[in-house]
């Protein structure tokens, strides 16, 4: 149903075994790239998620281990091709970035549209993206993606209305369809997905709210170790144990540990701090890749 794919998880510098920021959400035919660390193609490539079917990519912000494979991307979708436009979001600040991106890219066969991103909720394919402020030395935004699902679909309603069969599965689809409305045959929306995505930050309580209960929080954890907490103050960051720790607050599902600093060269010890405070943390390793459904209903 959604397909999560982390593409890289360094921070700063991208080493051999593991890029720079990115992940990718896809969902129905179309992918959401967050962030794009320089060789973020490479690692579409590497980890087959295609690039053709990108519509939307969310920075996070404008420290060059999140942005700088960016003209390079645009190039290659136009070398494939590329008509349909593309959307690229960010924090405040972004037209200064996007002018010198466009010009690097070239002169492009579609359009790219950028957004500054506030904090209303916008649309990228079937997804409901909330932007929220993060804690770092720059202005920069956490995502959180939500895909909604409607409510039940009730056929003893449909049929008291007398709405033709025929018409059913897009009413359920939540079309309006020949005066018929959805709120007519659907009950209230049920618990659909949600993917939040939160660096570079320190732990703060937007990031708490926006990860409340999520299926998946993919999170900072640039320093393994609390020796380095001043550093983490200092940068804008957090360590494994805080991010473990917001996670266990939050009551998210699932918590990958991401953006590891180049210093960190054993993710254990790591991991193993972050799981004192939530036991099912992962340790997020390029390539790593998760597959949502909605819950199962008895
Ligand atoms: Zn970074
Ligand atoms: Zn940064």
């Amino acid at each position: 149903m959604l397909t999560v794919t982390l593409l890289g998880t360094g921070g700063t510098q991208p080493l051999p075994e593991r890029a720079l920021a990115a992940l990718a959400v896809s969902v129905g035919g179309g992918t959401v790239l967050l962030d794009c660390g320089e060789g973020t193609q490479t690692a579409l490539r590497r980890w087959g998620v295609s690039a053709y079917r990108l519509h939307t990519v969310l920075l996070t912000h404008y420290h060059g281990d999140h942005i700088l494979g960016l003209p390079g991307l645009l190039q290659t979708l136009s070398s494939l091709g590329r008509t349909a436009p593309l959307t690229v979001v960010g924090p405040a600040g972004l037209e200064a970035v996007a002018a010198p991106m466009a010009a690097l890219a070239g002169p492009l066969p579609f359009a790219v549209h950028w957004r500054q991103a506030g904090q209303e909720p916008f649309a990228a394919g079937p997804l409901t993206v909330t932007p929220f402020p993060l804690e770092h030395r720059v202005p920069c935004c956490g995502y959180a993606l939500t895909l909604p699902r409607a409510g039940r679909f009730d056929p003893g309603r449909a049929r008291a209305a007398g709405i033709p069969v025929a018409l059913w599965s897009r009413l359920q689809a939540g079309q309006t369809v020949e005066g018929f409305t959805p709120g007519q045959v659907l009950g209230p929306p049920r618990r659909g997905l949600k993917v939040v995505y939160a660096t570079d930050t320190r732990p703060c309580p937007a990031v708490t709210e926006a990860a409340r209960e999520a299926d998946l929080l993919c999170m900072d954890a640039t320093y393994a170790d609390d020796a380095d907490l001043d550093k983490a103050k200092l940068y804008g960051h957090a360590t494994c144990r805080e991010t473990g720790a917001l996670a266990a607050e939050a009551g998210v599902r699932r918590l990958w540990l991401t953006h590891y600093s180049a210093a960190v060269t054993d993710l254990a010890p790591g991991l193993a701090a972050a799981q004192r405070a939530y036991p099912d943390a992962v340790a997020g390793t390029d390539g790593m890749r998760l597959e949502l459904d909605f819950d199962k209903e008895s």
